[in-house]
């Protein structure tokens, strides 16, 4: 029988290639051939500190050609053999009120904090057939509820391995913080996601945008001027707040988006005070368990709203796909890596700050 490799996480930052049964395509369903998986932030803290014991095929950002498709999978969905497509990790219900407007991150069916059934790519046992449930690997399985969007024409595959953080860049400044002509941003961390956010932001006609990191990402920096950002500000160095101040004429900005890992209270504390005087908007991800001394009162003062970025929707997805198509900004200083299935370990360590050094953005290539 025909075999499929995967790299499983089997314990914290361990690693193991193991091989899966090729599995049986029913009508309904369909098989991918990997070509990238994209690696993120959120790939290296569930490698560090996995949610479960269980033996995961990491990789939720999927690009790669339908080897096979079954008869309905074809007829209901669309896409056929051959075709090169991105896989959303969420796998909907198809049944309710989320999955119906397009927003499956939000579906109960691939909620795995709350269902210990749900299935994500990149979060679901490897234990639960037919296995091969994340981007790691050779092959990847498709039922009939993955959310599969058509890569558009021109599109490498590469390129297309940036279609998550520019995704959730449409969804998280545009449609979460409500960016768009003339507006003033503050993006925080000036890693793939803060200068996807960069990218879209311009695109969608921001007047002012600063972005901010620390010393050891000076190239990032640079690259965050090349793709759009009219200030860059080093945090280490600089006095962020009075620096923001000065640019902004006084005024501040309308929108904060936070894209910061590891930064601790800090963007938050600063995003509230480079808010503009009152109504501005701040995206968090919100990764700190507590927060003490939050400056609630300054919040309600200036009429500040939070939002929580979750992922992305549908629409958001192919935005984000006719942006890479549309070849306007030099993507190509993000997409800075590739790596090969035996060295998942070391490729999520590199995003990580820790392994090869000056990666922005990874792809890992399961046949290279
Ligand atoms: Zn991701
Ligand atoms: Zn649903």
């Amino acid at each position: 029988m025909e075999r499929v490799l995967a790299a499983v996480r089997v314990g914290p930052s361990e690693t193991q290639i193991r091989d899966f049964p090729m599995p049986e395509i029913p009508a309904d369903g369909a098989l991918l051939k990997m070509e990238v998986g994209g690696i993120c932030g959120t790939d290296v803290k569930m490698y560090a500190t996995p949610p479960s014991k269980v033996p995961v095929i990491m990789g939720h950002e999927n690009i790669g050609y339908i080897a096979k498709a079954g008869r309905e999978f074809t007829r209901r969905k669309g896409f056929k053999e051959g075709d090169l497509v991105f896989v959303e990790h969420y796998v909907m219900c198809g049944q309710c009120e989320w999955c119906h407007v397009g927003q499956y991150r939000h579906c109960e069916n691939t909620d795995w904090r709350y269902n210990p059934d749900a299935i994500r790519y990149g979060y679901t046992s490897a234990e639960k057939a037919p296995h091969l449930w994340g981007g790691f690997a050779q092959y990847m399985y498709l039922p009939w509820n993955a959310v599969v969007h058509h890569v558009p024409k021109g599109v490498t595959p590469e390129l297309a391995g940036l279609v998550t953080p520019m995704a959730n860049g449409v969804e998280w400044s545009l449609f979460d913080g409500g960016v768009g002509y003339n507006s003033s941003v503050l993006i925080q961390g000036p890693g793939q996601q803060g200068l996807s956010q960069t990218v879209v932001c311009k695109q969608a006609g921001a007047s002012l945008i600063i972005v901010t990191g620390t010393s050891k990402d000076g190239a990032r920096l640079e690259v965050a001027k090349a793709l759009g950002a009219d200030y860059v500000i080093d945090v280490q160095k600089e006095d962020a707040l009075a620096r923001i101040r000065e640019i902004t004429g006084g005024n501040g900005v309308d929108v904060v988006l936070d894209c910061s890992a590891g930064a601790g209270t800090m963007p938050i504390l600063l995003g509230v005070d480079a808010l503009k005087r009152k109504a501005g908007t701040m995206v968090v991800q919100g990764e700190l368990a507590e927060f003490p001394n939050f400056p609630l009162a300054k919040l309600t003062l200036k009429f500040i709203t939070i939002k929580s970025a979750r992922g992305h929707s549908y629409k958001a997805c192919e935005l984000a796909l006719q942006q890479l198509a549309s070849r306007r900004f030099p993507l190509e200083k993000i997409t800075t890596h590739t790596f090969g299935l035996k060295d998942v370990d070391l490729a999520i360590k590199s995003v990580g700050g820790h392994g090869v050094p000056d990666v922005i953005h990874a792809s890992l290539m399961p046949w290279k």
